[in-house]
């Protein structure tokens, strides 16, 4: 324990026993309230992905009076050109916003356009290639609205607040920038001048504050590489504090800025950040941003939004804050290379959620994967995979890129092992072509299967494209010590014939319980296990390891047995023997056999008076089977195996 953990636990008592909160309607307020928050930014934007340059540094300077909805300032680009006869540099940047100068090598030039949310600047001659070079666009306005912005004005408590969210598209509605999925910057230094007394939050750190007359200017700074939609500001009268998380020797400040009306709440709540900074350190390695800071800035619409090192939150929801903390390493130290694939982030996010309970409450932990199954199985079909990019309730959904994203990341944990899956989780995080870049599934999938030693083309097929889940069907039955039965599967979608998953069944009595895991390979697969004691009960996947729905466990009843019928041997090879005894009476029943899925197989009738009858079973694979034998007004059931 150093100086700075007693100081901080002065401040708050309760910081290493924070409270875990579970409640069950976060799943979809996340979502919700992130796709609303990204919804304002989705009607325009741009995103250029040239690798004619290599964007290196923004600085930028803007002048924001939270209580007027505009913005005036200037950003200067450093760039590198990437390719010969580099003769323009192109950037997004919306229509609305009016370019007033634009500024290379000291002198205002007048050689560029701006036509369709594009800047294109162009030069006098050709740019050598691999040279850094800068360009300063001076501008204001007002970014679009339209009825969503990404640039908000809004009001707390009577007093004004301005915000940006820009993900996934809107970074480019109010600074100009680089603004695909391809180059992140190398860092972002950013002034904000505003009237006293409000305060500014955005990446990075704080480096200094100047007074201007009836303005003061907040002067950021954040070394690491940053996507531009990862870039955030929010400007109010914020109160703000600072918490201190220890790690090894070193400690990380966690800055908060909170509405002052609010400040109670986010003393009392925020406290619960420390121990899961520290649960993903300990997963995922030290925090990625650890030479500056993590924080929490209020903003007043949505749920939360991961600005890299500086989360924008409503509120300081248990669960909210765990899952924006967690795409500090999903999301932002690694970023989705594509929508397609933003269930990088935010299967992950949602993931690393759970695994707060799992570490900080392990009694919350599998209701937390219950409510995503629940979601996930609420509709029958539906990828992880985003097949539409250009619809905003696709990419943000909460079913698919949330709960199915990260319940696929559990089920790989649950088919590899927990160290192999953590492994590859960890070599995924530190590969140099990802970390501080962006990644595709693909990249996961490789780290993946690096670590398990085996192809996961399949389970990608099936989890990520493939759409829908499986309904098993389990019929069982015990004799003496042994359990036998098949697990038969059907799925609510078509396009993936049989997900092959491991299955948990728990065998149980009132005195007693046992928990198998069981790799189940194909549809009508016959299991036997020993259980030493007598199973009243068989639950399917208590667990919630898996993602299915409608499961049925049906306990075979031995009317047959019962009454006197024997079948021998049990379980039998090429042929059954039914012995009656005293069923028959002399009169003539008839025996109807049925397969595991229920359809009938054989029926056949012994003769008059018959004892025995032998049934071949030479064509019949093995498998559980049953049969129903009617004599007079009577019927008599059970089960035989076959086993080859
Ligand atoms: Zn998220």
């Amino acid at each position: 324990m150093n100086k700075s953990l007693l100081f901080f636990c002065f401040l708050f008592p309760g910081v290493l026993q924070a409270q875990v909160t579970f409640n069950p309607n976060d799943l979809n307020t996340i979502a919700n309230g992130e796709r609303k928050s990204h919804e304002q930014s989705f009607r325009h934007g741009h995103a250029i992905t040239t690798s004619a340059f290599d964007v290196k540094f923004y600085r930028c300077y803007w002048i924001i009076d939270p209580a007027l909805r505009q913005i005036a300032g200037n950003v200067t680009v450093y760039f590198k050109p990437m390719q010969a006869g580099f003769d323009s540099l192109v950037l997004d940047m919306h229509q609305a916003l009016t370019v007033e100068q634009v500024i290379y090598h000291q002198h205002s030039i007048s050689s560029w356009s701006h036509t369709a949310d594009l800047l294109t600047v162009r030069f006098v001659s050709n740019l050598p290639q691999n040279v850094i070079d800068s360009v300063t666009v001076v501008y204001q306005g007002v970014p679009p609205d339209d009825g969503f912005g990404t640039f908000v004005q809004d009001q707390h408590n009577g007093n004004p607040i301005l915000w940006t969210l820009s993900e996934p598209y809107g970074a480019s509605n109010w600074w100009p920038c680089k603004n695909g999925l391809t180059d992140k910057a190398d860092s972002v230094d950013i002034t904000i001048s505003t009237p006293n007394p409000n305060k500014t939050a955005t990446n990075g750190m704080l480096v200094s504050t100047s007074s201007l007359g009836g303005n003061t200017e907040f002067h950021w700074k954040h070394s690491y590489p940053i996507a531009a939609y990862l870039v955030g500001i929010a400007v109010t009268n914020y109160a703000s504090f600072t918490q201190k998380v220890p790690f090894g020797n070193d400690t990380l400040k966690v800055v908060n800025f909170v509405y002052p009306e609010d400040s109670t709440n986010a003393v009392a709540q925020l406290p619960a950040i420390i121990p899961m900074i520290q649960v993903y350190d300990s997963l995922f390695g030290i925090y990625p941003f650890q030479r500056e800071k993590y924080g929490h800035a209020q903003f007043s619409w949505g749920g939360g939004m991961e600005h890299q090192t500086m989360t924008f939150v409503a509120n300081f929801e248990f669960e909210l804050i765990a899952h924006e903390l967690g795409h500090m390493w999903f999301g932002d130290k690694v970023t989705c290379g594509s929508w397609t694939d933003i269930w990088l982030n935010e299967g992950f996010a949602t993931y690393l959620s759970g695994l707060i309970y799992e570490h900080l409450d392990p009694s919350l932990w599998v209701r937390f994967r219950m409510v995503r199954v629940q979601s996930i199985t609420s509709m029958p079909g539906g990828s992880v995979y985003c097949n539409d990019t250009t619809n905003i309730d696709r990419i943000f959904d909460g079913r698919l890129s949330y709960a199915k994203g990260a319940m696929i990341l559990h089920q790989l944990r649950w088919i590899m092992g927990d160290s192999v899956f953590f492994a590859a989780l960890n070599n995924y995080l530190k590969d140099y072509r990802l970390a501080y870049g962006f990644a595709r599934t693909e990249d996961l999938k490789t780290h993946l299967e690096n670590s398990y030693g085996h192809d996961l083309g399949w389970y990608f097929n099936d989890w990520f494209t493939g759409e829908g889940y499986p309904q098993y069907r389990i019929n069982w039955s015990q004799t003496a010590d042994t359990v036998a039965f098949t697990v038969s599967q059907t799925q609510s979608s078509p396009g993936v014939s049989f997900f092959e998953l491991p299955i948990q069944l728990l065998f149980k009595n009132s005195g007693h319980d046992t928990l198998i895991r069981f790799n189940n390979t194909f549809s009508g697969e016959l299991f036997k296990v020993r259980i030493p004691f007598p199973v009243d009960s068989l639950i399917f996947d208590p667990q919630y390891q898996i993602i299915s729905s409608n499961n049925t466990v049906n306990a075979v009843a031995e009317h047959g047995l019962q009454a006197g019928l024997q079948l021998v041997p049990n379980p039998a090879k090429d042929h059954v023997t039914f012995r009656f005894g005293d069923l028959t009476a002399g009169e003539r029943g008839n025996i109807r056999i049925y397969d595991d899925y229920g359809r009938k197989r054989d029926e056949v009738f012994p003769g008059h008076g018959q004892s025995e009858f032998d049934l071949d079973t030479h064509a019949y694979p093995s498998g559980l089977y049953f049969y129903v034998f009617s004599i007079r007004d009577n019927t008599y059931s059970g089960k035989f195996i076959i086993s080859k």
